[in-house]
């Protein structure tokens, strides 16, 4: 399928070609050039004149100038040098516009965003590179910082996942740590053809709003995420398998013991352990 011709895909080719930039795929630069792709994802961030947005690789910045007309102040991280001169042109006049050089897996965002925004809640916007969605996205959810929704546009394969019940292939540590966090929404799948170049995968928009309540009580947030990451470390094992194996500080026998005294067959493999009993583990670690 062939991508219609728009201001959004001229303006994009406009600018690959006057600056003479050359996509790095290092950096998972697929632009996206569909203009009712790029409208969704705004439209769905729902976005005001009273937000703080940021924006992971405004690449070229063609999102980043209409997150600017929507939002009341846009902060982006983008990590390739070359873009910065290209960005400095196509963000001219937008004052409520800052750029930040760096990789942003390198940065204290909880600093930044307090230096930038304050105490204001933040709504994350971004076509994230697909190299390191997964770092991104725990960086987002495990970090003590101050978001409310993360609007972003993701390999279908991950949104899948993220989005998954229990029981199922796609169901694992990105799912249970992140729907502890956010309640998760498919917005659409988008076809290669949106994105210039054309990524290997289909791509998904999925929008993640912060929940106001944990859906379970924990102890100690860090030991849910660390009982999670165990569980799903050897995902062909066994639940008691899995966390012996995981360094939890408890012998084999010691776990199949806690295990069952809190109802829990050590036999289940984790994908089928419900968000409520990875938080029932977790807790019997902290006692
Ligand atoms: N926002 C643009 C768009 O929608 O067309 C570009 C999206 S492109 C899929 C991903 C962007 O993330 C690129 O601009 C890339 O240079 C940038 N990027 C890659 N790794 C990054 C990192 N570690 N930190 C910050 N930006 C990164």
């Amino acid at each position: 399928m062939a991508l219609k011709e728009t201001t959004i895909t001229k303006t994009t080719k406009n600018l690959i070609n006057k600056y003479d930039f050359k996509t790095m795929k290092r950096f998972g630069q697929n632009f996206l050039v569909d203009e009712s792709v790029l409208r969704a994802i705004i439209d769905c961030s729902e976005l005001s004149k009273d937000d703080c947005v940021l924006e992971i690789g405004p690449g070229l910045g063609v999102m980043t100038q209409m997150l600017c007309e929507r939002a009341g102040r846009v902060l982006a991280v983008e990590i390739d040098r070359e873009l910065i001169p290209i960005l400095k042109v196509s963000m001219f006049g937008y004052d409520n516009f800052k750029l930040i050089n760096e990789d942003i897996l390198k940065l204290n965002l909880k600093t930044i965003l307090e230096e930038n925004f304050g105490s204001f809640p933040v709504k994350v916007v971004a076509n994230l590179p697909y190299y390191i969605t997964t770092p991104i996205i725990m960086k987002l959810i495990e970090e003590d910082i101050n978001l409310e929704s993360i609007t972003i546009m993701v390999q279908k394969e991950v949104g899948e996942r993220i989005c998954a019940d229990p029981g199922g292939k796609d169901y694992g540590a990105l799912t249970v740590a992140v729907q502890y966090r956010c309640i998760s929404e498919k917005i659409m799948t988008v076809p290669p053809e949106s994105f210039m170049p054309k990524p290997g995968v289909e791509s998904m928009i999925l929008r993640l709003v912060f929940r106001e309540n944990p859906p379970v009580v924990l102890k100690d947030e860090r030991m849910y995420f660390r009982v999670v990451k165990a569980s799903f470390g050897q995902r062909r094992k066994t639940l008691l398998n899995a966390l012996t194996a995981g360094n939890m500080g408890k012998a084999k026998e010691e776990l199949r013991r806690m295990l069952l005294s809190i109802g829990i067959d050590g036999n289940r493999r984790a994908e089928t352990l419900s968000l409520e009993e990875f938080a029932r583990i977790a807790n019997e670690f902290v006692q």
